[in-house]
């Protein structure tokens, strides 16, 4: 964790609205996953946040990567594209997957040379890829359980349970190799049953799809999920590690591969946003501070991701709930309604939010003429 005087350095060297990485951060809940689930091959998923600095330092830890369009493909291939052939070849087949289940014809031509595993959840998804990308192995997306995530993923993506074995068998009609199955539990996840469903649900399908004459699916892709610790109702990591041990080694035997996609999980706490006061009013009885980032910017998951950061002051002082606004003319442009600050801050004081590397810069605009934050890296 980087101390406040850190923070404070940091903004009087870069100005803001600042964006900080802290590779430390990045590499220690890569250790995390890696030491509560050994049996699990972490797969960061690159649309939390796509900096390639970021990709870099977790490809150095020994991260695979989950991509979801050809530029985060292209970024991770950045990384690993002075090896050989051969070896470059293996080491996509082995650590990327294209986990968006829909994917334009253009893409799948484009992929194809490099034959990752790709997901899929529908017979037009097929045709397109046996037309496209031949020569990808294909993970069958599940429609699994969402309940009490805070980002639902379930609605847009998945085949139903009873549909499953039917899309396995029609891939492998197509001379398809159907490497396994993926689901998402929705994003934040702290309802830990989802898991336990959803992992239950696919060794009901493996089974399924063994009996129907189809045996030669040997991965479970866990997907994402995982939750960031952004308060204290969130359970340890540990916690949620020990079920998924107990489901995946009591319904998998050793030689089905086990993967999951944690995005925020690996970036969340390892992004800082620091802003300044730009504008103080007092509104209908209510203290509102207006800042130099906002929710078109930095604080884009407040809309996108239906997050809720917090703000610390710099300077210590009685508090009180106040409003923080953002900086463009959109009246959507409101941090928090309900942040608790001191009262006596001034036009220039800085204030920072922690826990906002996910979801966050990755969603930025240049909505009003007002550029994304810019983005420094420390312990890189
Ligand atoms: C977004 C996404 C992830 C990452 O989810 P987190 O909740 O951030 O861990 C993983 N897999 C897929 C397919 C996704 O769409």
């Amino acid at each position: 964790m980087l101390s406040k005087s850190a923070l404070a350095r940091l903004a009087k060297e870069h100005g803001t609205p600042l964006f900080v990485v802290d590779h430390d951060a990045l590499r220690k809940n890569y250790r995390t996953f890696k030491k509560y689930l050994p049996r699990v091959q972490a797969y960061y998923a690159v649309k939390a946040n796509s900096d390639p600095a970021i990709v870099k330092t977790l490809y150095d830890a020994g991260a695979s990567f989950d991509v979801a369009s050809l530029p985060e493909f292209m970024v991770v291939y950045e990384c690993i594209k002075d090896m050989p052939d051969k070896q470059r070849q293996d080491w996509i087949w082995d650590k990327i997957i294209y986990a968006n289940p829909i994917k334009a014809n253009g893409t799948l031509q484009a992929l194809n040379q490099y034959k990752p595993l790709v997901t899929y959840d529908n017979h037009e998804e097929i045709r397109k890829i046996k037309k496209h990308a031949p020569d990808a192995g294909v993970a069958l997306r599940l429609k699994v359980p969402n309940t009490g995530a805070m980002v639902e993923l379930s609605s847009k993506f998945g085949a139903a349970p009873g549909e499953a074995v039917d899309l396995i068998l029609a891939a492998h009609e197509q001379g398809l190799v159907i490497e396994g199955l993926s689901f998402h539990v929705g994003s934040q996840t702290t309802n830990f049953q989802n898991y336990v469903q959803a992992i239950n649900l696919a060794a009901n399908i493996f089974k399924e799809a063994r009996d129907r004459g189809y045996a030669k699916m040997n991965l479970l892709d866990i997907g994402g999920g995982f939750p960031a610790p952004y308060d204290a109702t969130v359970k340890p990591f540990r916690e949620l590690a020990k079920i998924l041990n107990r489901e995946l080694d009591r319904l998998f035997p050793e030689d089905v591969q086990i993967l999951a996609e944690p995005g925020r999980f690996l970036v969340a706490t390892a992004g800082i946003a620091i802003s300044t006061i730009i504008g103080k009013a007092m509104r209908d009885g209510k203290l509102c501070y207006y800042i130099d980032d906002g929710v078109y910017h930095t604080f884009s998951g407040v809309i996108f991701d239906h997050c809720q950061y917090h703000f610390n002051s710099f300077k210590k002082g009685a508090t009180q709930v106040c409003s923080v606004f953002g900086p463009t003319c959109d009246a959507l442009d409101v941090v928090s309604m309900t942040e608790e600050l001191p009262g006596e801050l001034k036009l220039g004081d800085v204030l920072y939010s922690e826990n906002i590397g996910a979801y966050s810069h990755a969603s930025a605009t240049r909505f009003n003429g007002f550029p994304p934050a810019k983005v420094v890296h420390v312990n890189q």
